[in-house]
Parts: structure tokens; C-alpha cells; sequence
């Protein structure tokens, strides 16, 4: 027999104690099992959470468990899961008997019975999740490792613990979680698994939406996301989960004339986009900023290829996808809309960059111009290094040209300078359309700098417009 191995270090926080004693109490054997141990072994920083198992009922010693604990943490019992959970000292603790599975053809969640340590390893659904730390007194710290876990760790591979076949198509889920995992983890998914999750992939459809987009989330908020996707296409699940992508697969030449592969393309951009943001949004309107261009993509012999009006027709895409993956319909998607309608308009002015199209930008992105410009800066995937150096100088005149217009202009947050109500004053006029059309007048004039954007200005051009519109200013104002 081969040493045992043991990893004590690991059980450092004070809540590992406690089990270990509420588990002698009820004279039950206790493992802490699954990420806790992967992440340990991987240093993947400090855990939020902790899987424990035991043999005989995860309820009961999740009670025992709080009892001892100094201020005895509430005890949330998940009835239909026989599981528990309690929070101490910042970090979830996750109770559950060993058990053993069994699963039907329609349906990811399985008949349950209680099982050994061995039952409960076999059911995860990989190598890497099911090591398990024993909590007992006599060998606190023993690994049990029973399908080579910590090879698998070392030479970075995704197995499944039993036949892969078998593993993917009782919980379709773990297929998302495979590519998961590679994703977060950099690993290869071993060859056998592979082919099983493209055998399988139709059973993705048993699948809820809400569970999908939380394996999407963290597909996306990896180091290198691509190599998710990658596997979501390679593995045939992609058309399943986001056909828009799909769409933007490939490249057509006609008379010669040839466009970019905008799936490729995009890929990079999220890549290029992960490595200066970590806000989850902002690399979601990366990933679908050029959804638009399949459904727009035309060929005319004078022009080559064309994606008219893409941004627009690719966030109106942005909400029927949200919708249909049941992701939140608010000001999340509102911004991944934004992004996506304002995705070419900072490449549009690079070229040129003028006050007042900078103006225009920094009106209509508001809040959001700084994610902008990080999104449009991702976008840049030329191979040509002049090019590609061009274009980044350009973006830097734009960023600084927003800087100084702002100074001077302050258009974020754009404020109309002279009131609905003073205007209505100084004709002495009843709520009527000259109102709107004057403060539209004062807002152009300013956008386009014709006059600064302060309050005196602004009153003095809104008595010209008024007074071309053939109003009249107030007797008692009349100088
Ligand atoms: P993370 O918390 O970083 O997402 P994790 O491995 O802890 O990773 P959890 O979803 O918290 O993942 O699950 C805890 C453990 O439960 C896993 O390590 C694995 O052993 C097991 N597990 C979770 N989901 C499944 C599943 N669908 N099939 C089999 N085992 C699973
Ligand atoms: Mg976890």
C-alpha cells in the first residue's frame, strides 16, 4: 500500500476542531471533501465555502456543530437535499450524509439512498472534487484519494471518477462544469471526457437556464475565457446555449473579397478585455458586441463586406438572449445593451477627434464612458503591429481629449443649464413644444460647442431661440 498522505495544514481554521469534537459527540466519521481540498492543494487562495460529509446525517451534526460553537450560528436545513449549512467566522459550512445515487433519463436530480465514504466519492463528478480530508480524531488530516485526484491536480486533467458516458449523461450540468473548470483552472478535459460530453450534449436541454448562466458566469470571469468557449464550441454545446455566437462562426469570400471570422474575433476581444477588467458585465457586452454582425452581414461589389446598423440590431439580440436565458432583465442588461449600440462609436472618431464628437461620445455614454473605452481598446485584434500601435494611439488621444472636454464642458451627467420652467417663465407660456424644442436647441448648441455650457450662455441663446420661434419675452423681464 502506497503512504498515506496527509494534509493537516489544511485544517488550520478553528471550525475544522469543532467538527472533529461534535462528530466524536455523535460518534459519526466527518471528511471535509470537494473544492475545500482542490483549492487547498491548487493554493487557490482562501475558501469562502466548506463541503463537509459525514456518515449518518449531515442535519444532525450540523446542529451539533452550532451547539458547540461560541455563538451558536443558525442552522439552515435544506429538507428536501438532507443538507444543512451554518456561516462562522465569514465562511459557509455545507453539511450532507454520504450517499449513494441513482438517476433516470428525465431528470438531473437523482433517488438517494445513505452510503458509505466510497458512495459519496463515486457520485462527484470529478477527480479533483472527490478528495476527501478525514476530520476523526485518530487520522485528522488523512487523505482518501481513491481515483487519483491528486495526479489528475498535478498534471492538470479533468476526469470523471466512474465511466464519463455514464458520469455526463445522468447530470448533463457536469458537462458545463467540466469546461468550468478547465476554464477557471487551466486544465485539459482528459479525451475519454471529451468525446462523452459531445456524445451527450443534447441532455444539456434538462438543464435549468439559471444553472447554465451561473457556469457561463464563471466561464467568463476565468483568466482566459476563450479556452471555455473554445470548449463549448469544440464539445457541439454552444449552439445550445448561445447561438448568436455560433452565427459569427466562419468566413465567406466572394469576388476574392473576404471579411474577418467574427466568433474568433470575439473570442479575443474577451480575452484581450479579462486582462484589464474583472467586472462581469463588462466582459458579457465584449462577448456579445458583435452578435449583430450575422444577421447584417451583406456583399456589394462596390463596398466588399458590410455589417450596417449591427450595434443597433445586436443589442435589441441582447435582450431577447437575456430573456431567453432567464438572466435579469434591469439595468445589467440596459448596460450591456449600451455597450453593445456604442460599440463602434469611439473607432468612428479615432480617426478623427474632434471636440464636439468627443462631447457627443461622453453625452451619450454618460456613466459609462471609462467601460467604453476599455471595451473598444479590447476590440483591437489586428496582427499588424503599425496598425495595431495606431490604433491604440488614437484611443489615447480620444481618452484624453474626454478628459479635457469634461473639464472644461462637464457633459457626463449632462444637466440641462436653463430649466423647463424658466423657459416657460420668460415667454410667459403654458406647457407647449417650443419648450422641448428650445432646451433640444441649447443642449445641440452646446454638444457642438457653439456656445459653453453654463448658465448665462445657455439663457442668452434661449431667448435667441425663443425670439426666432416667434415668442416673445415677458413684459415685467423685458430689459
Ligand atoms: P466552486 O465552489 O469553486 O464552484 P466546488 O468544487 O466547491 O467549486 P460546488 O458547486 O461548491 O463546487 O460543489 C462542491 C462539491 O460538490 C464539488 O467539489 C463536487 O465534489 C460536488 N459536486 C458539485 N456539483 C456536482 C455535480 N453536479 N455532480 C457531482 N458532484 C458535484
Ligand atoms: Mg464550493
Amino acid at each position: 500500500m502506497s503512504e498515506v498522505k496527509n494534509y493537516k495544514e489544511a485544517l488550520t481554521h478553528s471550525v475544522f476542531k469543532t467538527i472533529t469534537q461534535a462528530s466524536a459527540n455523535l460518534q459519526l466519521e466527518s471528511y471535509v471533501i470537494g473544492g475545500f481540498v482542490r483549492d487547498h492543494i491548487l493554493q487557490r487562495g482562501t475558501a469562502k465555502d466548506i463541503d463537509i460529509v459525514t456518515i449518518g446525517s449531515g442535519i444532525e451534526l450540523a446542529k451539533e456543530v452550532s451547539k458547540l460553537l461560541p455563538n451558536n450560528p443558525k442552522v439552515q436545513v435544506f429538507k428536501t437535499y438532507g443538507t444543512a449549512m451554518l456561516k462562522t467566522e465569514g465562511i459557509e459550512v455545507e453539511f450532507v450524509g454520504a450517499r449513494k445515487e441513482s438517476y433516470r433519463e428525465d431528470s438531473r436530480n437523482p433517488i438517494v439512498e445513505n452510503g458509505t465514504l466510497q458512495d459519496d466519492q463515486d457520485r462527484r463528478d470529478f477527480t479533483i472534487n472527490a478528495l476527501a480530508l478525514s476530520l476523526s480524531k485518530s487520522d485528522f488530516g488523512n487523505l482518501l484519494d481513491p481515483f487519483g485526484g491528486i495526479d489528475d491536480l498535478k498534471s492538470k486533467i479533468i476526469r470523471t471518477p466512474l465511466d464519463p458516458n455514464i458520469t455526463y449523461s445522468d447530470d448533463p450540468l457536469r458537462m458545463m462544469r467540466a469546461i468550468r473548470f478547465a476554464s477557471q483552472l487551466n486544465f485539459k478535459i482528459e479525451k475519454e471526457s471529451l468525446e462523452a460530453i459531445s456524445k451527450n450534449k443534447d441532455r444539456i436541454k434538462i438543464i435549468t437556464k439559471e444553472r447554465i448562466v451561473e457556469e457561463l458566469h464563471k466561464i467568463l470571469l476565468s483568466d482566459k475565457p476563450s479556452v471555455g468557449f473554445l470548449l463549448l464550441e469544440k464539445t457541439g454545446l454552444l449552439p445550445y446555449i448561445l447561438p448568436e455566437l455560433i452565427a459569427l462562426k466562419g468566413i465567406d469570400e466572394v469576388e476574392g473579397q473576404r471579411h474577418k471570422d467574427n466568433f474568433y474575433h470575439t473570442l479575443e476581444v474577451v480575452d484581450n478585455i479579462s486582462e484589464n477588467t474583472d467586472d462581469l458585465w463588462l466582459r458579457w457586452s465584449a462577448l456579445l458586441h458583435d452578435i449583430g454582425k450575422a444577421p447584417t452581414k451583406r456583399f456589394s461589389k462596390k463596398v466588399g463586406w458590410t455589417f450596417h446598423g449591427h450595434e443597433f440590431v445586436g443589442a435589441k439580440m441582447v435582450f431577447k438572449l437575456f430573456k431567453r436565458l432567464k438572466m435579469p432583465l434591469n439595468d445589467k442588461m440596459k448596460f450591456v445593451q449600451k455597450m453593445v449600440l456604442m460599440s463602434s462609436r469611439p473607432i468612428v472618431i479615432a480617426s478623427e477627434v474632434t471636440d464636439s464628437a468627443v462631447r457627443r461620445l461622453v453625452f451619450d455614454a454618460g456613466d459609462y464612458i471609462e467601460e467604453l473605452m476599455t471595451l473598444c481598446e479590447a476590440d483591437i485584434t489586428t496582427k499588424n503591429p503599425k496598425r495595431f500601435k495606431k490604433y491604440h494611439n488614437n484611443f489615447k488621444i480620444v481618452r484624453q481629449k474626454i478628459v479635457e472636454v469634461e473639464e472644461r464642458d462637464h457633459i457626463r451627467n449632462f444637466q440641462p443649464p436653463v430649466s423647463g420652467e424658466e423657459i416657460m417663465e420668460t415667454f410667459n407660456i403654458k406647457p407647449s413644444r417650443e419648450i422641448g424644442t428650445i432646451k433640444e436647441a441649447i443642449k445641440e448648441a452646446i454638444l457642438e460647442g457653439e456656445i459653453v455650457n453654463e448658465y448665462k450662455a445657455a439663457y442668452e441663446y434661449m431667448i435667441k431661440k425663443g425670439e426666432e420661434l416667434g415668442l416673445k419675452v415677458a413684459k415685467h423681464l423685458r430689459i
